[in-house]
């Protein structure tokens, strides 16, 4: 920004000395503030459209961030310049994206994240203002997510002992903390090598069927034999990953490797050594831990030993990445899968498998990694709580959320939830509905039904309008927003999730 003020603080004095006016600073300075704001509009603007307007070769929108980071700043004046950018981007997003009828609808990229810090959090803080703007924002267009910097900070200690505060991938995976050869924190250019997920709740399945009708004991012996066994079969799983990325030329995707976007390697360069010591990153993910600790057990992980049972298997995972890091020196590291398609498929084979037992595979999808069940009752401030300490343990990444009402009335109250977020969990976000039928215009929430076949469909509750591509829905699946419908497992899972505040909020405490 600093670069534009120059530029265009030279062309002004220019223009007024071509035209032979001579004009205070003070003026000069208000012209020159004005213009940049305005190329900050164009440029914010351009941002949002190209990225929608891109499209990967399967149709879908690049996957891409925004990190709204204030103390990423390296000085005052640019944290003030920051700050006008922040604000921009929030401003654009709460009017939304035109549709094809050109209707101001709900984007699913670029994704947004906003940092809350000690400059943001309180309503005495320097930029309480743009805090206010992103809790707007959020009850209008579901972002941004929000990153507890203090919480982060404690999460991300790296070799010299710092915090760290970054930002995630749009996946949402996170980098384990890194410092490169000149010894600095390294965020940006880093990279994920892939993911192999494991399903928790066929190992307890598997357990429960070879342990037959024996004790709790014993079952819970026969879990931890089958879960070593799958573990290794996840390694391998990973390893061939690893080995297929060996020996990758740069010239393979020059844009990621020879243009900068991730690397700029020479031609003919391969990229193994950043597959190494920490550079990029290889993901253990899991799935469906709370059915898999009530299938072992017959506890939720809302209760006390179902609790202690959930970290404990989590403890485990990560002795295993752990182990397999030192072994390796490659940075494995435990995700919390998004698992978007990938439910219905797992509930299936689940079924398959084990046929339909009561409230472990009678539903189309299982639980996304350590979350508290979909259709549990239980207070935003309740689940953030308790799934902070299973998010601690997901070091690759992983983000809880509550699904709140429409909330563009109660902005306080979307305020008091990001102020418990700051001090309690890293990574969380607000879900609420943004949808719009394009036949009658309704703007409230598009309903899920089911047709004369028992199929789940999508439902306008004013006209009746279930032709998909005559409406808008925007819905957060596991970190990031869909707008291209989902199969019906996802579908069911959308369906059932319960309100994590109740309406109407007050946001007094
Ligand atoms: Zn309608």
């Amino acid at each position: 920004m600093q670069v534009s003020r120059e530029k265009i603080a030279r062309e002004v004095k220019e223009e007024f000395a071509e035209a032979g006016v001579d004009i205070a600073p003070e003026k000069i300075a208000r012209i020159v503030e004005r213009r940049v704001l305005e190329e900050i509009k164009r440029g914010v603007q351009t941002i949002q459209y190209q990225v929608v307007t891109l499209m990967t070769t399967n149709g879908q929108a690049p996957f891409i961030t925004v990190f709204m980071y204030l103390n990423e700043a390296r000085n005052e004046q640019e944290k003030k310049d920051l700050a006008v950018i922040i604000e921009e981007m929030l401003k654009q997003r709460i009017e939304g994206v035109k549709n094809e009828v050109g209707v101001y609808v709900t984007p699913a990229f670029p994704k947004l994240i906003y940092v809350l810090e000690e400059d943001n959090i309180r309503e005495d803080s320097p930029y309480w203002y743009l805090t206010e703007l992103a809790a707007r924002c959020t009850a209008k267009r579901m972002v941004p997510d929000y990153i507890s910097e203090k919480i982060m900070l404690k999460n991300k200690i790296d070799k010299s002992g710092n915090g760290n505060c970054y930002t995630c991938m749009g996946c949402r995976s996170f980098l384990t903390p890194y410092i490169d050869e000149d010894g600095k924190p390294k965020y940006y250019g880093r990279f994920n090598q892939g993911v192999v997920t494991v399903n928790l709740v066929d190992i307890a399945l598997s357990a429960a069927k070879a342990a037959g009708t024996v004790s709790p004991e014993d079952r819970l012996a026969a879990f931890w034999k089958i879960f070593d066994e799958r573990m290794e079969l996840c390694h391998r799983a990973l390893q061939c990953r690893h080995e297929r990325l060996t020996g990758t030329y740069s010239d393979a995707a020059p844009i990621l490797w020879q243009h900068g976007a991730l690397l700029r390697l020479k031609k003919g360069e391969t990229i193994d050594k950043y597959l190494h010591n920490g550079y990029s990153t290889l993901s253990l993910g899991y799935a469906g831990l709370w059915e898999c600790v009530y299938a072992l057990i017959g506890k939720k992980l809302t209760e006390f030993e179902g609790e202690a049972l959930g970290l404990d298997i989590m403890i485990k995972l990560n002795e295993y990445t752990a182990k397999w890091k030192k072994a390796e020196c490659i940075d494995y590291s435990l995700y919390g899968t998004p698992l978007e398609s990938t439910t219905y498929r797992f509930a299936k084979c689940l079924q398959e498998r084990f046929g339909i037992i009561p409230n472990i595979t009678d539903r189309n999808y299982i639980t996304n990694s350590y979350h508290v069940h979909v259709t549990e009752p239980i207070d935003a401030f309740e689940k953030l709580a308790l799934e902070a300490k299973f998010q601690a343990l997901s070091p690759g990444g992983a983000i809880s959320y509550v699904e709140v009402p429409n909330m563009q009335e109660n902005i306080p109250a979307v305020l008091k939830i990001m102020q418990f977020i700051y001090e309690h969990i890293m990574y969380a976000e607000l879900n609420t509905k943004s949808d719009y039928c394009q036949v009658c215009g309704w703007d409230g929430e598009i309903q899920i039904v089911k047709d004369e076949h028992g199929k789940l469909v999508w439902k306008c509750p004013k006209c009746g309008n279930t032709d998909q591509s005559k409406m808008n829905v925007a819905r957060r699946t596991c970190g990031y927003i869909g707008s291209q419908y989902w199969n019906q497992g996802r579908t069911q899972e959308i369906k059932e999730r319960v309100l994590h505040v109740s309406q109407p909020v007050r946001a007094c405490c």
